[in-house]
């Protein structure tokens, strides 16, 4: 039997060793975690993530997820407050990615956690456990790029850094939280606030480095800026954050969208962030993840290759992709975001119509 080798035990290769496990190939999932792990993420998982976790055999209430309706979109001048066009769900990526590779280990794959990627080249895959040579290479290690193959990403806008941490918040932030994903918009910037499961909050954000660089650089005096606004004091002020140190990252390449290189690298099937990125406040990087293996293992039980993946997923993400960096654009931008606010409070349906065309399409 062929054998399928996975770089990476995220959402896009825990959903991919389960499906293809599930058609009786012979899968090697490498993920350099021994342990689940925390994930520099908001942990809003839309209503199409939760489809296809649900198809996958996860029920993510029974794995202690909180459920939202409604967004909160909170600036210095507004609260603007909408139903979702969907149910979504909060819960921690430590928990949903560890019940998923349980999933792809009940399914028969090979599951080697602590195995790390070192170099790619080719379809030979240099490991910590030695090298490793597979009929067919999936490549799912998000946003870490592999040595050998790395993702073609000029002309991609890295100009964020990202944060994410969990908070303890107070019995009535907890109830004015319950139900709602909240985005804080702040000058250069945005947060996502929501519950997780337990009832702690995750708090993740992002900022331009160039603002980041002039409130100091660090945490602390970001976190002391933050607190400083009004919207974050009343969330904030009497929580108390649980991580020793929040998860950062720099450098994202928002709007990526993998194209091969004539002659290049579709020698591997590329997943989630290996494949395309999102803007993080669409919230669908998760639902782009399972998308992205679905469509590789059915591409692979069909007989294709790489570059047929990589075509299809195109066609299904390019619109989705472009759309949300203009809306990323103009949220950037501080008289047109006013200007945006202005225009969502007036036409609230504008709103879930936003979160519609920049979403995954499910089939039924
Ligand atoms: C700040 C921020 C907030 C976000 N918020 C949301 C949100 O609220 N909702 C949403 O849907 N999306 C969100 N996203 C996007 C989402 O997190 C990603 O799109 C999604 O996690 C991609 O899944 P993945 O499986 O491709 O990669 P990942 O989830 O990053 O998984 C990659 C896996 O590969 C492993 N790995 C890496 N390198 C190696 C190696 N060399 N060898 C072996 N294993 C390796 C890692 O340990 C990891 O387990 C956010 C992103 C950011 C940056």
């Amino acid at each position: 039997m062929s054998e399928v080798a996975i770089v990476g035990g995220g959402l896009a290769g825990g959903a991919a060793a389960t499906l293809l496990a599930r058609e009786d190939r012979r899968v090697i999932l490498l993920e350099r975690d021994i342990e689940p792990n925390h994930r520099i993420c908001g942990e809003f998982i839309s209503g199409d993530a939760e489809t296809m976790l649900r198809r996958l055999g996860l029920d993510l209430e029974r794995l202690g997820a909180t459920r939202m309706d409604r967004l909160r979109i909170v600036s210095d001048t507004r609260t603007i407050s909408v139903p979702l066009p969907f149910a979504a769900f909060g819960l921690t990526r430590k928990r949903l990615d560890a019940a998923l590779l349980d999933l792809a280990e009940a399914a028969g794959a090979r599951v080697e956690r602590g195995a790390v990627a070192r170099r790619i080249d080719g379809r030979r895959v240099e490991t910590s456990l030695g090298a490793i040579e597979p009929d067919t290479l999936l490549l799912a290690s998000g946003k870490h790029d592999l040595r050998g193959a790395p993702r073609s990403t000029e002309g991609c806008a890295k100009d964020f850094v990202g944060f994410k941490t969990y908070w303890r918040l107070g019995a009535s932030t907890v109830a004015a939280l319950r139900g709602h994903i909240e985005i804080i918009l702040f000058d250069h910037g945005y947060a996502g606030l929501q519950l997780v499961e337990g009832g702690i909050a995750n708090l993740c954000l992002l900022v331009r480095k160039t603002r980041f660089a002039e409130i100091g650089g660090t945490w602390t005096s970001l976190l002391e800026a933050l607190i400083a606004l009004p919207r974050f004091a009343c969330r904030l002020a009497d929580g108390e954050q649980i991580l020793e140190k929040p998860l950062t990252i720099a450098g994202v390449p928002y709007g990526f969208m993998h194209r091969a290189r004539p002659g290049s690298d579709d020698i591997a099937f590329r997943l989630g962030d290996q494949a395309a990125v999102i803007p993080s406040f669409c919230g669908d990087g998760m639902a782009i993840a399972l998308h992205s293996a679905r469509r590789a293992a059915a591409t692979i039980i069909a007989g294709g290759g790489p570059a047929d993946h990589h075509h299809a997923l195109r066609a299904d993400l390019a619109r989705q992709v472009s759309l949300a960096m203009w809306i990323q654009k103009i949220g950037g931008n501080g008289s047109l975001q006013a200007l945006m606010l202005g225009a969502i409070s007036l036409a609230p349906a504008i709103l879930p119509w936003l979160a519609q065309v920049t979403r995954v399409r499910v089939p039924s």
